[in-house]
């Protein structure tokens, strides 16, 4: 297939899209090293820095499932988007490298992030989130479409439990925990500087408890269960701490049903500013 211009850009790439092209934020290059196993995944993550950990991240390999899924998502495209190039790679974690509040999701749209190459970005789900983060005072504007739209997160991070879209958005216990090893190493980094997660949807949730006690915080036994407003406190080994706040998921099933409401999700996330600062 042809290339086909970056719709914000005009500049043309291939899908899925090669590293270091010249696409808006891509953190690589074509020197980026790429993890095919599980184990490269953890030795590469084991010391990056942040920088070093989006790059790799966004060129990983591990999960030929996922890595199939993923690209042919890219070449085959939905036909709202077929004159676009897909990214079609794993999505990095984005916004503040210091945060005071991580959002943590599942994983990648297979039209929104996979598409754009940014999370959270060019999707329903993202729209609510978004908008709702601009009213909380914790992004820049209040919709995100394109990367490069000049779109910031204020003293705030995102990052997706699985980085590669999923079929059906269900990754399987072994993608998840192949993917896990890049989430650590992330919540590692900002951990110092995060006060308050929020966990949008169970998946999340769980994720962001395994990654925490994995770095060694307190978390409650029996573990605490997901709900929306749930609130707890996880103390660090180095007696600092971290609130976990629930938030069900902006997808559609949630905001068309009524389930989750805009001033619901506009609570958690001024709760989540308030203990942040
Ligand atoms: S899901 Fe995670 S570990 Fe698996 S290929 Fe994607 S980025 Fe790599």
């Amino acid at each position: 297939m042809s290339p086909l211009p970056h719709p914000l850009t005009g500049q043309e790439f291939d899908s899925p899209v090669p590293p270091g092209c010249g696409w808006p934020d891509d953190p690589a290059d074509p020197d980026t090293p790429v993890a095919t196993t599980p184990g490269e995944v953890e030795a590469l993550a084991g010391s990056a820095t942040l920088p070093l950990l989006d790059a790799a991240v966004s060129v990983c390999r591990a999960c030929p499932r996922l890595v199939d899924w993923r690209e042919g998502v890219a070449r085959d495209k939905r036909r709202a988007f077929a004159d676009q190039p897909y990214w079609g790679r794993p999505v990095a974690g984005w916004g503040a490298a210091e945060p005071k509040v991580l959002i943590v999701g599942l994983a990648p749209a297979a039209h929104g992030g996979n598409r754009t190459g940014r999370i959270f970005t060019g999707d329903r789900s993202g729209d609510w989130l978004f908008a709702a983060l601009h009213r909380t005072g914790l992004a820049a504007q209040a919709g995100s479409v394109h990367a490069g739209d000049g779109q910031r997160l204020l003293g705030a991070r995102m990052v997706a439990a699985v980085r590669c879209a999923p079929p059906d958005n269900k990754p399987s216990v072994t993608e998840r925990d192949t993917c896990a090893a890049w989430l650590h190493r992330e919540l590692e980094l900002v951990a110092p500087s995060a006060r308050a997660v929020v966990c949008l949807g169970s998946y999340g949730w769980a994720a962001a408890l395994r990654g925490f006690r994995r770095l060694g915080y307190a978390v409650p036994r029996p573990q605490p269960k997901f709900g929306h407003g749930v609130e707890v406190e996880l103390r660090a080994p180095d007696d600092g701490g971290v609130s976990l706040l629930g938030c069900f998921h902006p997808s559609q099933q949630n905001t068309f049903t009524g389930k989750l409401t805009e001033a619901m999700l506009d609570s958690v996330l001024a709760r989540a500013r308030d203990l942040a600062g």
